[in-house]
């Protein structure tokens, strides 16, 4: 497709890198499944963990143009994306600045193997630009950010944050809650967005799947450590993200329509104490969110009065489920999963409370979800 920059997102999402099939003349990617391929062009070397075979070609380029990157790479997680890009810009006495409320499971892989190695990491308890900036040591060369975070959806200010790069310091968010559609960081500033496309990229909870998108300058670099770690991610799977994000654009904004509707439900019922949702405006990052975000998103997550446990067993379309951003809702308790492993006075800490349940809202419709809700809160 060319001059990709005039069409608005949902033409983009249909038709960004399309691959152009010269032979059968078909209007959808044909699957490339070889791994072996004729070095006829030895400068050109086609093979899997090169992630330079067709259907990562198309998918990347897809993402690329949905992110307004210059350049763009698949890998078999989101985990895989994030440490191949840690380990790409961080090596052995160096340092890194993070934000606390990070994804449960990038922070556990992060303290771990960072510190194996001898990378030192801050995490950052506060949202402001000043915050992170304290942070900021000689030996620091990444930043890492997540807005809106897991399981209250706080909100960072994300061209504050951009202004803290450098030559010397490269900015990097976490932009999987938000997905392109609402958010494109890389417009703002950032250096480098990370994915993991195994929520709304993918969209239909059946693939595991990362990106990560930047400069080709900085991608470059990347490129060479993800073929040292190995996480491709092979055709087939190529096929079917590049299948789900045809139509990311209109799944995402059913999500945020019927999540901006769940919240004011919620927000009104007298058993909820407190919605946490961007789009509303008692939401203390929302002034910041309106400006940064298009939509404000399909997750969310809300205080009950009552055993949480008990009203989410209660819950007959809503299934409880620990992932997100599936084209179905799925209900979980950060106590009992994202945050089962931090100590209770911690918890307390973050102001994550045991009733706290947090809500991946899906494209059913949103009567339906409301009268699920209102039926097991009515039961508590
Ligand atoms: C799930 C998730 C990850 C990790 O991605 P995987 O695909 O499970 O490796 C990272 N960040 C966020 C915000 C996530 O939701």
């Amino acid at each position: 497709m060319n001059k990709e920059k005039s069409y608005g997102k949902s033409t983009a999402c249909v038709h960004s890198g399309n691959y152009k099939d010269e032979q059968e003349h078909g209007v959808v990617t044909p699957i490339f499944t070889s791994t072996a391929y004729d070095y006829e062009n030895v400068e050109y070397m086609a093979y899997p963990r090169y992630n330079n075979i067709v259907n990562q070609r198309v998918v990347a380029e897809k993402i690329k143009s949905l992110e307004d990157g210059e350049d763009a790479m698949v890998f078999s997680s989101g985990l895989s994306a994030i440490m191949t890009a840690f380990f790409t810009f961080l090596k052995q006495g160096e340092h890194a600045v993070l934000q606390r409320d990070i994804y449960g499971g990038s922070h556990h892989a992060l303290s771990r193997e960072c510190e194996k190695f001898g990378i030192e990491l801050t995490f950052v308890e506060g949202y402001e630009k000043q915050d992170f900036y304290k942070a900021i040591k000689e030996n620091t060369r990444l930043i890492f950010i997540e807005t809106p975070s897991n399981p209250l959806l706080k909100i960072v200010d994300i061209q504050k944050i951009a202004e803290l790069g450098s030559q010397q310091i490269v900015t990097m968010i976490d932009n999987t809650f938000a997905s392109p559609i609402n958010q494109t960081p890389i417009s703002l500033g950032i250096d480098i967005v990370m994915h993991s496309g195994t929520k709304y990229l993918a969209g239909h909870s059946d693939l595991s799947c990362g990106a990560l998108i930047s400069s080709k300058d900085l991608m470059s670099r990347i490129r060479e450590t993800a073929i040292s770690f190995g996480g491709l991610l092979d055709a087939k799977s190529c096929y079917l993200l590049e299948r789900s994000l045809k139509t990311l654009d209109i799944r995402v904004k059913r999500q945020n329509e019927n999540a901006g509707e769940l919240a004011l439900f919620l927000e009104d019922h007298q058993k909820i104490n407190k919605v946490y949702y961007p789009g509303l405006k008692e939401h203390e990052g929302h002034d910041v969110a309106k400006i940064q975000m298009s939509g404000y998103g399909g997750m969310l997550s809300f205080e009950i009065e009552g055993d949480a446990s008990q009203f989410i067993g209660h819950l007959q379309l809503i299934a409880r489920a620990m992932s997100l951003g599936g084209v179905e809702s799925t209900i979980c308790l950060p106590t009992e999963t994202s945050h089962s492993k931090v100590s209770p006075e911690e918890r307390q800490a973050m102001g994550i409370q045991d009733n706290l349940v947090r809500m991946s809202v899906g494209i059913e419709n949103s009567q339906d979800l409301i009268q699920d809700l209102k039926q097991a809160l009515e039961k508590i």
